[in-house]
């Protein structure tokens, strides 16, 4: 089905993402048309820009995914890509220090989530989640 809004879009890939590239914790998507923190949780990278962030509530991981009127849909599902790399490389360790970083890693898996959603069909197949 092919997606009316960015919001279903991106909780359509999410779907796929989950099924393609399963995450150690439970994530959860939301998009907010603000990205503002959650009482209890902290933001475990620093905010680069305004179009995704991650943050942790106990093990539970949460992805905010901006979406405004006007927005690229391209520049959001790069955010999700983005967030979902590093939902699906977190490890305790990290949850701990309560932060993340785009190590290599993050950067191996955000290649393979990328070229698989950009170059290996994901985009389409994505379109039936
Ligand atoms: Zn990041």
């Amino acid at each position: 089905m092919i997606a009316r809004s960015n919001r279903e879009r991106v909780l359509q890939i999410s779907r796929w993402l989950a099924d393609k590239f399963p995450t150690p914790f439970p994530v959860t998507v939301r998009c907010p048309k603000k990205i503002a923190a959650i009482p209890g949780s902290g933001p475990l990278e620093t905010k680069i820009g305004d179009y995704g962030t991650i943050i942790q509530h106990g093990h539970k991981i949460i992805i905010n995914i901006a979406i405004r009127p006007g927005r690229s849909r391209s520049m959001i599902v790069d955010a999700l890509l983005h967030e979902w790399a590093h939902a699906a490389t977190i490890r305790h360790a990290n949850l701990e220090k309560n932060r993340l970083n785009h190590d290599d890693e993050w950067a191996l898996m955000y290649g393979k989530i990328y070229r698989s959603f950009m170059d290996d069909g994901g985009c389409k197949e994505s379109e039936d989640y």
